[in-house]
């Protein structure tokens, strides 16, 4: 069933007011094959739409939204030292952490509970506390959206960076990612050093962690550090750490001797959230929106933003961090 005029407010983070002209919540693959192929439809734009946990709409979407509902978790292989999981991509990202928890396939326990479903995880290749998605990924599927034939894409295939993919960026909208299969292992190999894991497993008076207490450091950390969406509409980092040239490093180091820096191949990496709270942005307010207290990285929306008043702050955001350091943030969420 196709609906008409929906309100995309609580299908998305931020919490933003915008309407969708036309909506269709596919629950299969025929089902989103037949919504592809009929003609009535074929001249609309397309929006795929999962939990609308990395996107900032300015606008109405005058298109027509696929909200991706396909469900079901199954392991579909077994090795001597490999689970092979298969999730439909309309399931929440946590859910198939906690099964998989659950089960004991480890692997996923330090990316606990990132919001959205599985079939946006691989559009940036999700990440935190040391793992991405690639780290654990085996294959997906995906129709075409011109076509609607059925893809493979293995890992090659997706061309995964940091914070990025060949989904967003090559084939952006071209495909609609159906189905994702991870690789988790049978004897956990746990990582614990990133961030303040370690500290919150001993706070937790924990010698000998496992999948479940992992998981509960990290929930604790994010549940402490950011802002849940249900009562402060944000959509978590809002732009990428950037990735800079070492001599850039080196010389940032000169003026400013305290600055993040960690080895990202043969470059170094900075923290965006550091940059923009020594530019005075952390915690400030701006009219509707403003930069988390907690976490400058993360914008949020205090009640009444506009998905504009949200974008004109992060151009005021980003403009101020390049005349200060000569550094480019990127946007990492999703913006239309
Ligand atoms: P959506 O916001 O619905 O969509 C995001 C993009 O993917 C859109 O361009 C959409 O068109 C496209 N898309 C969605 N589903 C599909 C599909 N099936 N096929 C093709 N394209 C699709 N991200 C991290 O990497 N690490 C974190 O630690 C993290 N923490 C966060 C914390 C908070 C509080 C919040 C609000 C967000 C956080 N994020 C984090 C960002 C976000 O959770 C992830 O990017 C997540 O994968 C987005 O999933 P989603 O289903 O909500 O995607
Ligand atoms: P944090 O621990 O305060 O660290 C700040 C930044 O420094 C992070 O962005 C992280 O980069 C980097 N960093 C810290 N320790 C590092 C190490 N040992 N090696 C390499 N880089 C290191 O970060 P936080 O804000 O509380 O977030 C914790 C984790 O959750 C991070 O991995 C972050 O990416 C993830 N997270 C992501 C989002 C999102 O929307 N994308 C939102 C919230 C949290 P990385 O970001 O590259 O890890």
């Amino acid at each position: 069933m196709i609906e008409k005029n929906v309100s995309l407010k609580p299908y998305n983070t931020f919490g933003l007011s915008a309407q969708a002209k036309l909506m269709a919540r596919v629950v299969d693959v025929p089902s989103l094959q037949s919504v592809l192929s009929d003609a009535s439809l074929v001249n609309e734009e397309r929006f795929i739409l999962g939990g609308g946990s990395n996107i900032l709409l300015t606008k109405d979407v005058d298109a027509l939204v696929i909200k991706n509902e396909i469900d079901g978790i199954a392991l579909v292989e077994e090795t001597s030292d490999s689970f092979f999981v298969k999730s439909g991509a309309g399931v929440v990202w946590h859910n198939l952490v906690l099964h998989c928890i659950e089960k004991g396939y480890a692997g996923i326990e330090n990316l606990s509970l990132i919001p959205g479903n599985v079939g946006a995880a691989p559009m940036q290749n999700i990440g935190a506390y040391g793992v991405e998605l690639k780290d654990v990924f085996s294959s997906l599927e995906a129709v075409d959206i011109a076509s609607g034939k059925i893809h493979h894409f293995d890992s090659n295939a997706c061309e995964f960076g940091y914070r990025e993919s060949v989904f967003k960026r090559k084939l952006r909208g071209e495909f609609v990612i159906t189905a994702v299969t991870l690789r988790l292992d049978k004897t956990p190999k746990l990582n614990t050093t990133y961030g303040a894991i370690e500290q919150e497993l001993e706070r937790l008076n924990i010698s000998s962690p496992t999948l479940e207490t992992v998981s509960q450091a990290v929930i604790n950390i994010r549940q402490s550090k950011l802002p849940n969406p249900k009562v402060l509409g944000n959509s978590g980092s809002f732009f990428k750490n950037p990735v800079v040239e070492t001599a850039k490093y080196e010389e940032l180091k000169k003026k400013s001797a305290n600055i993040p820096g960690y080895p990202a191949g043969d470059k170094t990496k900075l923290a965006a959230g550091w940059l923009i709270e020594q530019c005075g942005w952390k915690g400030k307010v701006v009219g509707n929106t403003g930069s988390h207290a907690q976490q400058a990285l993360v914008l949020v929306n205090y009640g009444n933003a506009t998905g504009v008043e949200i974008f004109e702050l992060s151009e005021q955001i980003m403009y101020s961090v390049y005349n200060t350091f000569g550094v480019q943030l990127e946007k990492e969420v999703n913006v239309y």
